[in-house]
Protein backbone atom coordinates (compact mmCIF):
# COMPACT_ATOMS: atom_id res chain seq x y z
CA UNK A 1 0.00 0.00 0.00
CA UNK A 2 1.83 3.14 -1.02
CA UNK A 3 2.08 5.80 2.13
CA UNK A 4 1.83 9.32 2.14
CA UNK A 5 2.39 12.09 5.01
CA UNK A 6 -0.60 14.37 3.64
CA UNK A 7 -4.16 13.13 1.74
CA UNK A 8 -6.29 15.51 1.03
CA UNK A 9 -9.39 13.74 0.09
CA UNK A 10 -12.85 15.32 -1.04
CA UNK A 11 -11.25 18.07 -3.05
CA UNK A 12 -12.49 19.96 -5.85
CA UNK A 13 -8.84 19.77 -7.77
CA UNK A 14 -8.56 23.02 -9.87
CA UNK A 15 -4.82 21.98 -11.18
CA UNK A 16 -3.93 25.34 -12.49
CA UNK A 17 -3.66 24.37 -16.55
CA UNK A 18 -7.27 26.10 -16.99
CA UNK A 19 -8.77 23.01 -16.94
CA UNK A 20 -12.05 22.34 -15.82
CA UNK A 21 -12.71 21.18 -11.94
CA UNK A 22 -12.60 17.79 -10.85
CA UNK A 23 -13.64 16.04 -7.72
CA UNK A 24 -10.46 14.07 -6.58
CA UNK A 25 -7.44 13.54 -4.13
CA UNK A 26 -4.13 14.36 -3.94
CA UNK A 27 -1.15 12.84 -1.97
CA UNK A 28 1.61 14.43 -0.63
CA UNK A 29 4.90 12.79 0.04
CA UNK A 30 8.53 14.31 1.49
CA UNK A 31 7.42 17.77 0.16
CA UNK A 32 6.07 16.90 -3.43
CA UNK A 33 3.08 16.05 -5.00
CA UNK A 34 2.73 12.36 -5.12
CA UNK A 35 -0.68 11.14 -6.54
CA UNK A 36 -3.62 13.23 -7.58
CA UNK A 37 -7.00 12.24 -8.33
CA UNK A 38 -7.77 8.90 -7.91
CA UNK A 39 -6.09 8.61 -4.12
CA UNK A 40 -8.11 5.41 -3.05
CA UNK A 41 -5.80 2.84 -1.20
CA UNK A 42 -2.97 5.57 0.00
CA UNK A 43 -2.00 5.53 3.78
CA UNK A 44 -1.36 8.80 5.29
CA UNK A 45 0.25 10.19 8.24
CA UNK A 46 -2.37 12.84 8.37
CA UNK A 47 -5.83 12.94 6.39
CA UNK A 48 -7.41 16.54 5.48
CA UNK A 49 -10.98 16.29 4.51
CA UNK A 50 -11.68 18.65 2.26
CA UNK A 51 -15.22 18.86 2.21
CA UNK A 52 -15.54 19.74 -1.39
CA UNK A 53 -13.58 23.13 -1.14
CA UNK A 54 -11.12 23.91 -3.83
CA UNK A 55 -7.25 22.46 -3.70
CA UNK A 56 -5.10 24.75 -6.09
CA UNK A 57 -1.32 25.21 -6.48
CA UNK A 58 -0.15 27.78 -4.67
CA UNK A 59 0.01 31.29 -5.76
CA UNK A 60 3.02 32.95 -7.41
CA UNK A 61 3.13 36.66 -6.89
CA UNK A 62 5.06 37.73 -9.77
CA UNK A 63 5.17 41.45 -8.88
CA UNK A 64 6.73 41.88 -5.04
CA UNK A 65 8.95 44.12 -3.33
CA UNK A 66 9.59 41.86 -0.92
CA UNK A 67 12.88 41.61 -1.06
CA UNK A 68 14.13 43.20 2.69
CA UNK A 69 10.56 42.03 4.47
CA UNK A 70 11.69 38.36 3.54
CA UNK A 71 14.36 39.14 5.95
CA UNK A 72 12.75 40.81 8.17
CA UNK A 73 9.57 38.88 9.08
CA UNK A 74 10.19 35.87 7.53
CA UNK A 75 6.60 34.29 8.30
CA UNK A 76 5.48 36.64 5.25
CA UNK A 77 1.61 36.75 6.50
CA UNK A 78 0.97 38.97 4.04
CA UNK A 79 1.18 36.86 1.45
CA UNK A 80 0.40 32.89 2.78
CA UNK A 81 -3.21 34.76 4.12
CA UNK A 82 -3.39 35.07 0.47
CA UNK A 83 -2.43 31.90 -0.67
CA UNK A 84 0.53 32.91 -1.82
CA UNK A 85 3.37 30.53 -2.06
CA UNK A 86 6.31 31.82 -3.73
CA UNK A 87 6.78 35.43 -4.41
CA UNK A 88 9.09 37.17 -7.49
CA UNK A 89 11.20 40.35 -5.91
CA UNK A 90 13.98 42.74 -7.53
CA UNK A 91 10.89 44.26 -9.40
CA UNK A 92 10.77 47.93 -10.54
CA UNK A 93 14.28 47.99 -11.65
CA UNK A 94 14.97 47.60 -7.81
CA UNK A 95 16.35 44.52 -5.83
CA UNK A 96 18.33 44.26 -2.72
CA UNK A 97 21.24 42.74 -4.52
CA UNK A 98 24.05 43.12 -5.78
CA UNK A 99 24.78 46.50 -4.44
CA UNK A 100 26.34 48.26 -1.51
CA UNK A 101 25.85 51.98 -1.73
CA UNK A 102 28.67 54.35 -1.89
CA UNK A 103 26.95 57.58 -3.36
CA UNK A 104 23.18 57.54 -1.42
CA UNK A 105 20.02 56.18 -2.68
CA UNK A 106 18.51 57.68 -5.69
CA UNK A 107 14.75 57.20 -5.66
CA UNK A 108 12.80 54.81 -5.27
CA UNK A 109 15.49 52.47 -4.13
CA UNK A 110 14.26 53.24 -0.54
CA UNK A 111 11.55 51.25 -0.76
CA UNK A 112 13.23 48.25 0.13
CA UNK A 113 14.48 50.69 2.71
CA UNK A 114 17.58 52.24 4.10
CA UNK A 115 20.82 52.31 2.71
CA UNK A 116 22.36 49.81 5.30
CA UNK A 117 19.27 47.49 4.40
CA UNK A 118 21.29 47.14 0.99
CA UNK A 119 24.22 44.83 2.10
CA UNK A 120 24.41 42.24 -0.05
CA UNK A 121 27.42 42.53 -2.77
CA UNK A 122 26.16 39.58 -4.73
CA UNK A 123 23.06 37.77 -5.21
CA UNK A 124 24.75 34.91 -3.58
CA UNK A 125 25.13 36.54 -0.58
CA UNK A 126 21.69 37.18 -0.63
CA UNK A 127 20.46 33.68 -1.52
CA UNK A 128 23.00 32.55 1.36
CA UNK A 129 21.28 34.88 3.76
CA UNK A 130 17.58 33.49 2.57
CA UNK A 131 18.60 30.07 2.88
CA UNK A 132 20.44 30.69 6.71
CA UNK A 133 16.86 32.05 7.99
CA UNK A 134 14.42 30.54 5.04
CA UNK A 135 10.95 32.82 5.05
CA UNK A 136 7.97 30.68 4.57
CA UNK A 137 7.62 31.23 0.68
CA UNK A 138 9.47 30.60 -2.15
CA UNK A 139 11.69 33.56 -3.51
CA UNK A 140 12.71 34.24 -6.89
CA UNK A 141 14.70 37.25 -7.84
CA UNK A 142 15.26 39.64 -10.86
CA UNK A 143 18.05 42.20 -10.91
CA UNK A 144 17.78 45.47 -10.98
CA UNK A 145 18.75 47.71 -13.71
CA UNK A 146 18.79 50.64 -11.27
CA UNK A 147 20.28 48.66 -8.46
CA UNK A 148 23.00 48.26 -10.84
CA UNK A 149 23.27 51.60 -11.71
CA UNK A 150 23.42 52.91 -8.17
CA UNK A 151 26.45 50.14 -8.06
CA UNK A 152 28.16 51.02 -11.12
CA UNK A 153 27.79 54.99 -11.65
CA UNK A 154 28.71 58.24 -9.19
CA UNK A 155 25.56 59.77 -10.64
CA UNK A 156 22.37 58.16 -11.90
CA UNK A 157 21.13 61.43 -13.66
CA UNK A 158 22.51 60.37 -17.32
CA UNK A 159 22.97 57.91 -19.68
CA UNK A 160 25.56 55.23 -18.48
CA UNK A 161 28.84 55.33 -19.99
CA UNK A 162 30.67 53.27 -22.40
CA UNK A 163 32.64 51.52 -19.10
CA UNK A 164 29.41 51.84 -16.80
CA UNK A 165 27.69 49.67 -19.14
CA UNK A 166 30.68 46.60 -18.96
CA UNK A 167 30.34 47.18 -15.46
CA UNK A 168 27.04 46.74 -15.25
CA UNK A 169 27.14 43.34 -17.66
CA UNK A 170 29.76 42.11 -15.32
CA UNK A 171 27.95 42.70 -12.15
CA UNK A 172 24.25 41.20 -14.22
CA UNK A 173 26.32 38.35 -15.41
CA UNK A 174 27.41 37.24 -12.17
CA UNK A 175 24.17 38.20 -10.83
CA UNK A 176 22.27 35.76 -13.74
CA UNK A 177 24.99 32.93 -12.85
CA UNK A 178 24.39 33.72 -8.97
CA UNK A 179 19.90 32.56 -9.88
CA UNK A 180 18.88 36.04 -11.06
CA UNK A 181 16.03 34.95 -12.81
CA UNK A 182 16.51 37.82 -14.99
CA UNK A 183 16.56 41.88 -15.78
CA UNK A 184 14.26 44.09 -14.25
CA UNK A 185 13.50 48.35 -15.18
CA UNK A 186 12.06 50.98 -13.55
CA UNK A 187 12.60 53.59 -16.94
CA UNK A 188 10.04 56.02 -14.79
CA UNK A 189 12.14 56.49 -11.73
CA UNK A 190 15.30 59.23 -11.43
CA UNK A 191 17.14 56.49 -11.07
CA UNK A 192 17.20 55.30 -14.10
CA UNK A 193 15.11 57.62 -16.54
CA UNK A 194 18.23 58.87 -18.37
CA UNK A 195 19.00 55.69 -19.53
CA UNK A 196 18.21 55.45 -23.02
CA UNK A 197 17.29 52.49 -24.51
CA UNK A 198 20.17 51.21 -26.07
CA UNK A 199 21.69 51.02 -22.83
CA UNK A 200 18.46 48.63 -21.79
CA UNK A 201 19.02 46.63 -25.11
CA UNK A 202 22.78 45.79 -24.28
CA UNK A 203 22.02 44.62 -20.61
CA UNK A 204 18.93 42.65 -21.94
CA UNK A 205 21.29 40.88 -24.42
CA UNK A 206 23.60 39.90 -21.48
CA UNK A 207 20.07 38.54 -19.63
CA UNK A 208 19.43 36.44 -22.71
CA UNK A 209 22.41 34.93 -23.09
CA UNK A 210 20.98 32.90 -19.91
CA UNK A 211 18.74 30.24 -20.76
CA UNK A 212 15.33 30.91 -18.90
CA UNK A 213 16.18 34.16 -18.23
CA UNK A 214 13.23 37.33 -19.43
CA UNK A 215 13.18 41.03 -18.97
CA UNK A 216 10.57 42.82 -17.23
CA UNK A 217 9.40 46.56 -16.96
CA UNK A 218 8.28 49.42 -15.06
CA UNK A 219 7.80 51.24 -18.55
CA UNK A 220 9.32 54.48 -19.47
CA UNK A 221 5.76 56.11 -19.44
CA UNK A 222 2.26 55.09 -17.84
CA UNK A 223 0.92 58.41 -18.80
CA UNK A 224 0.48 60.06 -21.60
CA UNK A 225 3.61 58.40 -23.53
CA UNK A 226 2.48 54.71 -22.65
CA UNK A 227 1.92 53.74 -25.81
CA UNK A 228 5.66 55.13 -26.87
CA UNK A 229 6.44 52.84 -23.72
CA UNK A 230 4.32 49.71 -24.74
CA UNK A 231 6.56 50.00 -28.26
CA UNK A 232 10.24 50.56 -26.36
CA UNK A 233 9.69 47.59 -24.09
CA UNK A 234 8.44 45.32 -27.70
CA UNK A 235 11.58 46.60 -29.28
CA UNK A 236 13.98 45.83 -26.30
CA UNK A 237 12.47 42.62 -26.36
CA UNK A 238 13.15 42.01 -30.30
CA UNK A 239 16.64 43.82 -30.04
CA UNK A 240 17.74 41.05 -27.39
CA UNK A 241 15.40 37.94 -28.50
CA UNK A 242 14.45 38.28 -25.04
CA UNK A 243 10.93 37.26 -23.16
CA UNK A 244 9.09 40.27 -22.15
CA UNK A 245 6.64 40.92 -19.20
CA UNK A 246 5.00 44.84 -18.71
CA UNK A 247 4.54 45.12 -15.01
CA UNK A 248 1.58 46.56 -13.35
CA UNK A 249 0.02 47.61 -16.87
CA UNK A 250 -1.83 50.62 -16.37
CA UNK A 251 -2.77 53.59 -17.79
CA UNK A 252 -2.48 56.67 -15.68
CA UNK A 253 -4.90 60.33 -15.58
CA UNK A 254 -7.89 60.62 -17.05
CA UNK A 255 -6.71 61.68 -20.99
CA UNK A 256 -5.23 58.39 -20.85
CA UNK A 257 -7.78 56.48 -19.98
CA UNK A 258 -9.49 54.18 -22.83
CA UNK A 259 -5.67 53.55 -24.13
CA UNK A 260 -5.28 49.87 -23.08
CA UNK A 261 -7.57 49.50 -26.34
CA UNK A 262 -4.09 50.54 -27.93
CA UNK A 263 -1.15 49.06 -25.80
CA UNK A 264 -3.14 45.52 -25.68
CA UNK A 265 -3.35 45.71 -29.21
CA UNK A 266 -0.17 46.48 -30.11
CA UNK A 267 0.83 43.58 -27.87
CA UNK A 268 -1.77 40.85 -29.79
CA UNK A 269 0.11 41.80 -32.97
CA UNK A 270 3.60 41.19 -30.84
CA UNK A 271 2.71 38.27 -29.65
CA UNK A 272 2.74 36.27 -33.25
CA UNK A 273 6.79 36.98 -33.39
CA UNK A 274 7.72 37.19 -30.03
CA UNK A 275 7.21 36.24 -25.89
CA UNK A 276 4.97 38.80 -24.04
CA UNK A 277 3.23 38.97 -20.74
CA UNK A 278 2.11 41.40 -18.27
CA UNK A 279 1.14 41.45 -14.98
CA UNK A 280 -1.82 43.90 -12.65
CA UNK A 281 -3.52 44.14 -9.51
CA UNK A 282 -6.43 44.59 -9.15
CA UNK A 283 -6.68 47.94 -7.88
CA UNK A 284 -7.64 51.45 -9.41
CA UNK A 285 -5.13 53.00 -7.27
CA UNK A 286 -1.43 52.78 -7.50
CA UNK A 287 1.40 53.20 -4.87
CA UNK A 288 4.90 54.28 -4.84
CA UNK A 289 7.27 56.56 -3.82
CA UNK A 290 6.15 59.99 -3.63
CA UNK A 291 7.46 62.62 -5.84
CA UNK A 292 6.18 66.16 -6.93
CA UNK A 293 6.07 64.87 -10.53
CA UNK A 294 3.84 62.17 -9.84
CA UNK A 295 1.29 64.20 -8.13
CA UNK A 296 -0.13 66.25 -11.55
CA UNK A 297 -2.81 63.60 -12.66
CA UNK A 298 -4.01 61.71 -9.75
CA UNK A 299 -7.95 62.10 -8.15
CA UNK A 300 -6.76 61.50 -4.83
CA UNK A 301 -3.38 61.12 -3.02
CA UNK A 302 -3.34 59.34 1.06
CA UNK A 303 0.27 59.86 2.14
CA UNK A 304 1.59 56.39 3.66
CA UNK A 305 4.88 57.33 4.87
CA UNK A 306 7.53 60.45 5.36
CA UNK A 307 11.26 60.43 6.84
CA UNK A 308 11.02 63.86 7.88
CA UNK A 309 7.21 63.93 8.82
CA UNK A 310 6.27 61.17 9.90
CA UNK A 311 3.24 62.28 12.12
CA UNK A 312 1.91 62.93 8.53
CA UNK A 313 1.30 59.29 7.59
CA UNK A 314 -2.18 58.48 6.21
CA UNK A 315 -3.20 61.94 5.90
CA UNK A 316 -4.68 63.44 2.18
CA UNK A 317 -1.73 65.32 0.66
CA UNK A 318 -4.29 68.24 -0.51
CA UNK A 319 -4.80 68.84 3.58
CA UNK A 320 -1.46 68.54 4.29
CA UNK A 321 -0.71 70.95 1.50
CA UNK A 322 -4.01 73.27 2.98
CA UNK A 323 -2.45 73.59 6.27
CA UNK A 324 0.96 74.61 5.29
CA UNK A 325 -0.47 76.72 2.42
CA UNK A 326 1.81 75.02 -0.44
CA UNK A 327 1.01 73.68 -3.59
CA UNK A 328 0.68 69.99 -3.60
CA UNK A 329 3.66 69.80 -5.46
CA UNK A 330 6.31 71.71 -2.70
CA UNK A 331 3.85 69.72 -0.21
CA UNK A 332 5.48 66.47 -1.61
CA UNK A 333 8.85 67.87 -2.03
CA UNK A 334 8.76 68.71 1.71
CA UNK A 335 7.69 65.18 3.03
CA UNK A 336 10.31 63.35 1.04
CA UNK A 337 11.93 60.75 0.99
CA UNK A 338 8.05 59.48 1.18
CA UNK A 339 5.75 57.14 -0.03
CA UNK A 340 2.04 57.58 -1.21
CA UNK A 341 -1.31 56.06 -2.43
CA UNK A 342 -2.64 57.64 -5.75
CA UNK A 343 -6.27 57.29 -6.79
CA UNK A 344 -5.76 57.76 -10.69
CA UNK A 345 -6.68 54.63 -12.96
CA UNK A 346 -9.99 53.38 -14.73
CA UNK A 347 -11.97 50.68 -13.90
CA UNK A 348 -13.21 49.38 -17.22
CA UNK A 349 -8.66 49.56 -18.34
CA UNK A 350 -8.26 47.63 -15.12
CA UNK A 351 -10.88 44.89 -16.09
CA UNK A 352 -9.40 45.15 -19.88
CA UNK A 353 -5.93 44.03 -19.02
CA UNK A 354 -6.99 41.72 -16.32
CA UNK A 355 -8.74 39.57 -19.01
CA UNK A 356 -6.11 39.69 -21.01
CA UNK A 357 -4.90 36.02 -21.77
CA UNK A 358 -1.03 36.97 -20.77
CA UNK A 359 -1.81 38.64 -17.88
CA UNK A 360 -0.62 37.65 -14.48
CA UNK A 361 -1.12 38.78 -10.69
CA UNK A 362 1.27 40.60 -9.05
CA UNK A 363 0.73 42.29 -5.69
CA UNK A 364 3.33 45.00 -6.15
CA UNK A 365 3.13 45.75 -2.50
CA UNK A 366 5.24 48.02 -0.33
CA UNK A 367 5.43 46.53 2.79
CA UNK A 368 5.23 48.64 5.99
CA UNK A 369 3.12 50.18 8.37
CA UNK A 370 0.49 51.28 6.61
CA UNK A 371 0.42 49.78 3.15
CA UNK A 372 -1.60 49.60 -0.21
CA UNK A 373 -5.10 47.08 0.50
CA UNK A 374 -2.94 45.30 -2.46
CA UNK A 375 -0.17 44.14 0.01
CA UNK A 376 -2.86 41.41 1.39
CA UNK A 377 -5.28 41.11 -0.73
CA UNK A 378 -5.00 41.32 -4.62
CA UNK A 379 -5.05 37.11 -4.47
CA UNK A 380 -8.56 36.68 -3.01
CA UNK A 381 -9.52 39.83 -4.59
CA UNK A 382 -9.13 38.45 -7.88
CA UNK A 383 -10.82 35.30 -7.32
CA UNK A 384 -14.02 36.64 -5.10
CA UNK A 385 -14.43 39.89 -6.61
CA UNK A 386 -13.33 39.68 -10.39
CA UNK A 387 -14.43 35.99 -10.87
CA UNK A 388 -16.72 34.99 -8.34
CA UNK A 389 -18.71 38.25 -7.91
CA UNK A 390 -17.98 39.94 -11.59
CA UNK A 391 -17.99 36.88 -13.62
CA UNK A 392 -14.92 38.64 -15.68
CA UNK A 393 -12.70 35.30 -15.38
CA UNK A 394 -13.76 31.65 -14.90
CA UNK A 395 -12.45 30.42 -11.13
CA UNK A 396 -10.56 28.34 -13.52
CA UNK A 397 -8.74 31.10 -15.37
CA UNK A 398 -7.97 33.24 -12.64
CA UNK A 399 -5.99 30.00 -10.78
CA UNK A 400 -3.87 29.80 -14.39
CA UNK A 401 -2.59 33.42 -14.12
CA UNK A 402 -1.78 32.65 -10.68
CA UNK A 403 0.58 29.21 -10.93
CA UNK A 404 0.87 27.65 -14.38
CA UNK A 405 1.23 30.93 -16.03
CA UNK A 406 3.69 32.27 -13.84
CA UNK A 407 5.39 29.33 -13.88
CA UNK A 408 5.65 29.34 -17.00
CA UNK A 409 6.77 32.85 -17.29
CA UNK A 410 9.27 32.81 -14.94
CA UNK A 411 10.74 29.46 -15.96
CA UNK A 412 10.03 27.74 -12.42
CA UNK A 413 9.88 24.16 -13.00
CA UNK A 414 7.87 21.97 -11.17
CA UNK A 415 5.99 24.46 -9.83
CA UNK A 416 2.79 26.00 -10.79
CA UNK A 417 0.64 23.01 -11.29
CA UNK A 418 -1.30 20.01 -9.64
CA UNK A 419 0.66 16.99 -10.49
CA UNK A 420 2.76 14.23 -9.38
CA UNK A 421 6.31 15.12 -9.04
CA UNK A 422 5.54 18.56 -8.20
CA UNK A 423 6.38 20.73 -5.15
CA UNK A 424 3.14 20.40 -3.15
CA UNK A 425 2.84 24.40 -3.15
CA UNK A 426 -0.55 23.78 -2.65
CA UNK A 427 -3.78 26.49 -1.28
CA UNK A 428 -7.19 25.12 0.31
CA UNK A 429 -9.64 27.34 -0.18
CA UNK A 430 -13.64 28.15 -0.27
CA UNK A 431 -14.48 29.54 -3.70
CA UNK A 432 -17.69 30.93 -2.38
CA UNK A 433 -16.18 32.43 0.40
CA UNK A 434 -13.11 33.81 -0.97
CA UNK A 435 -13.23 37.49 -0.94
CA UNK A 436 -9.87 40.70 0.40
CA UNK A 437 -11.34 42.29 3.38
CA UNK A 438 -7.74 44.90 3.41
CA UNK A 439 -9.20 48.62 2.22
CA UNK A 440 -7.51 51.71 2.45
CA UNK A 441 -8.49 52.51 6.16
CA UNK A 442 -7.80 48.88 7.49
CA UNK A 443 -4.86 47.49 4.88
CA UNK A 444 -3.45 45.03 7.03
CA UNK A 445 -6.53 42.58 7.05
CA UNK A 446 -6.12 38.71 6.12
CA UNK A 447 -8.64 37.70 3.74
CA UNK A 448 -11.37 35.44 4.13
CA UNK A 449 -11.65 31.85 2.63
CA UNK A 450 -8.07 30.96 2.22
CA UNK A 451 -8.42 28.25 4.86
CA UNK A 452 -5.03 26.13 4.57
CA UNK A 453 -1.57 27.14 2.64
CA UNK A 454 1.25 24.65 2.50
CA UNK A 455 4.69 25.62 1.18
CA UNK A 456 7.17 22.38 -0.05
CA UNK A 457 4.49 20.57 2.08
CA UNK A 458 4.83 22.31 4.89
CA UNK A 459 1.96 24.29 6.46
CA UNK A 460 2.30 28.15 6.50
CA UNK A 461 -0.70 29.22 6.67
CA UNK A 462 -4.03 28.26 8.79
CA UNK A 463 -7.25 29.05 11.22
CA UNK A 464 -4.35 30.00 13.61
CA UNK A 465 -2.81 32.11 11.08
CA UNK A 466 0.71 32.40 9.84
CA UNK A 467 2.79 29.34 11.01
CA UNK A 468 6.59 30.68 10.70
CA UNK A 469 7.40 27.47 8.85
CA UNK A 470 10.94 28.19 7.59
CA UNK A 471 9.00 25.58 4.44
CA UNK A 472 10.42 28.80 1.58
CA UNK A 473 13.56 27.69 -1.02
CA UNK A 474 15.51 30.14 -3.38
CA UNK A 475 14.23 29.62 -7.12
CA UNK A 476 16.61 29.62 -9.93
CA UNK A 477 16.78 28.54 -13.25
ZN1 LIG B 1 6.75 49.48 -10.53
Amino acid sequence: MPTCDLLFTHATLIDGTGAARRDGALAVSAGRIAAVGDCAGWQAARTIDAGGRALAPGFIDVHTHDDSALLADPAMAAKTSQGVTSVIAGNCGISIAPLVPRHGLPPPLMLLGEAADYRFPTVADYRRALEAAPPSVNVGLLVGHSTLRAGAMDDTARAATGAEIEAMAAALDQALRDGGLGLSTGLSYPASRAAPTAEVVALARVTARHPGALYTTHMRSERDQVVEAVGETLEIGREAAIPVVISHHKCIGRRNFGKTTVTLGLIDKALATQDVALDVYPYTASSTVLLPEFVGEAERIIVTSSQPHPEQARRDLSAIAADWGVSLEDAAARLGPATAIYFQMDEADLRRVLSHPRTMIGSDGIPGPYPHPRLWGSFPRVLGHYARELGLLTLEDAVRRMTSLPAAVFGLPGRGVLQAGYAADLVLFDPGRVIDRADYDQPCEPSAGIDAVYVNGLQVWGPEGASGAAAGQFLHH
